[in-house]
């Protein structure tokens, strides 16, 4: 008898569940962190995502505090948070990267490679797969061309840069006070080219913090004398992205504490010496800050996804690239429409984080429910400008008071008051009530018994 053979019974199918997705975001600013660690908490905590951080930095530090390093009433190691512990505590990964491009046809990003101070690779370039990836690596300032201001301005971009600005006016101070003649008139003039919400900010906190140092001792100079202070806008109002009631304001205040006010007035090139504009007028000046305006990195018009004349990623009103479903992009990085005819959303520190709380609530819901992407609608609860000291000015929109559609003007301390919840509402964002409570009470404490100014 012939033996049949017979193939073995297929083995019952075993069913491999899908990887989770691999959500990468790179950029942990405003809006970038906050994204990160709501999803973290809504899909990373149980597997439902593989959610990584890439930065070029290890620490975070929120933007609108810049001034404030800068001039020395903030320690910027104070309110730095660490991009690995944080990722530790809110189930995400962190990478230590600069993006430098995009293989979008392989779903890949690319990272630059790392050097050491010696200027030797240190980490070579990687490639880190993706299945959303989300562009949040904010601006830079923009330049418009204007001769000269990479050469001699200094910038408020990063904190290193507000750490270097910081360094070099308290060493001018230094130089002042010991050097063996008076201070010459001119050696600590200031000029700030571009009166947004930045050079306002920066003029009225150097302002206040010339009289702190004459409080610490350098008693030699007299800021009334010593520090002159120039503002320059070439939009006719400072701050033209709030009310005009606001830019008044904001205008009376500096001029009240001298600042140098000078609208409507174009700058065309900058020199060793000082400032030069359009109407023929030259603003000799010691330092030169360039605070005129913000452009995205130049290497996003490479990636092969539509950019603005600002360059910055055209996005739908869900948030994701017009050119690529898993590309989104957020804060001040992305061309969001405003929902408002053609325009597009400003770059605040408030739309970084409307974005991030509604990319968080959509995402997760299309990864764990499979349902829709949501579209984002801007709510404008208004704006405030730090006006130095302990004084500020801005706007409450109706949305915050509740449904009443009104705009509350406010100053002085209720409005500075206002502004500080702003920062303290990030706090909240990534690290949730209990701690921000905690980092309240912490800073109250150990402020009151430290210098009120960065003094080395
Ligand atoms: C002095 C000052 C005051 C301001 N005041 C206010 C205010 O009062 N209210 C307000 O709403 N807005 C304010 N802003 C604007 C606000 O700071 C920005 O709109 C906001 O920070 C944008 O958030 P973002 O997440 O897009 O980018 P950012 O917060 O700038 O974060 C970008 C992140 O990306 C990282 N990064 C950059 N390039 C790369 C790369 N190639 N690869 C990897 N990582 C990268 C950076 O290290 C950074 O961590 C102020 C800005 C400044 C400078």
């Amino acid at each position: 008898m012939s033996q049949i053979q017979t193939d073995p019974p297929p083995a019952p199918a075993v069913h491999e569940p899908a990887p989770p997705p691999r959500i990468v975001i790179v950029g942990g600013g405003a809006g970038g962190l906050e994204l990160a660690t709501r999803l973290g908490h809504r899909l990373g905590r149980r597997g439902h995502a593989e959610v990584t951080l890439v930065d070029a930095s290890l620490t975070h530090l929120w933007k609108p505090l810049l001034h404030e390093v800068a001039s020395g009433t903030l320690d910027s190691q104070d309110d730095e948070v660490s991009f690995l512990a944080h990722a530790k505590r809110h189930h995400f990964r962190f990478q230590l990267g600069t993006m430098a491009g995009l293989d979008r046809a392989r779903r890949t990003l690319l990272l630059a490679a790392i050097d050491d101070e010696d200027g030797h690779i240190m980490i070579p370039g990687r490639e880190l797969p993706y299945d959303k990836l989300i562009v949040a690596i904010g601006s830079v300032s923009n330049d418009f061309g204007v001769e000269g201001v990479r050469e001699h301005c200094l910038f408020l971009d990063s904190r290193e840069q507000a750490d270097r600005f910081q360094h070099i006016f308290l060493t001018h101070f230094i130089k002042a006070q010991t050097q063996a003649v008076p201070p010459g008139e001119g050696q600590m003039k200031v000029a700030l080219i571009g009166g947004g919400a930045t050079g306002v900010e920066l003029a009225a906190e150097l302002h206040h913090v010339s009289r702190l140092l004459v409080a610490y001792g350098f008693d030699r100079i007299v800021p009334e004398r010593d520090l002159k202070l120039v503002l320059i806008e070439a939009a006719e109002r400072l701050v033209p992205a709030v009310p005009e009631r606001i830019s008044q304001i904001a205008e009376r205040e500096l001029r009240r504490i001298g600042v140098e006010v000078h609208t409507g007035t174009l700058v065309t090139r900058i020199t060793r010496e000082g400032v030069e504009t359009r109407n023929g007028v030259c603003f000799p000046a010691r330092f030169k800050v360039w605070t005129a305006g913000i452009r995205a990195p130049c290497f996003l018009s490479t990636l092969g996804l539509q950019t603005n004349r600002s360059g910055q990623l055209m996005v739908r009103p869900t948030l994701q690239s017009v050119d690529d479903d898993d590309v989104f992009a957020i804060g001040d990085c992305a061309a969001c429409p405003s929902g408002v005819g053609t325009t597009i959303l400003p770059p605040t520190a408030q739309a970084a984080h409307q974005q991030a709380l509604l990319l968080a609530r959509s995402l997760a819901g299309q990864v764990r429910k499979g349902r829709p992407l949501e579209a984002f609608q801007f709510v404008n609860l208004g704006g405030f400008v730090s006006l130095g000291g302990h004084t500020a000015t801005g706007t409450l929109m109706g949305n915050l008071l509740g449904k009443v559609a009104a705009t509350l003007i406010i100053e002085g301390w209720l409005a500075r008051f206002t502004y500080r919840l702003l920062y303290r509402k990030h706090q909240w964002a990534i690290h949730g009530g209990v701690r921000t409570v905690l980092m309240v009470l912490t800073d109250w404490a150990t402020r009151r018994g430290r210098a009120r100014l960065k003094l080395h």
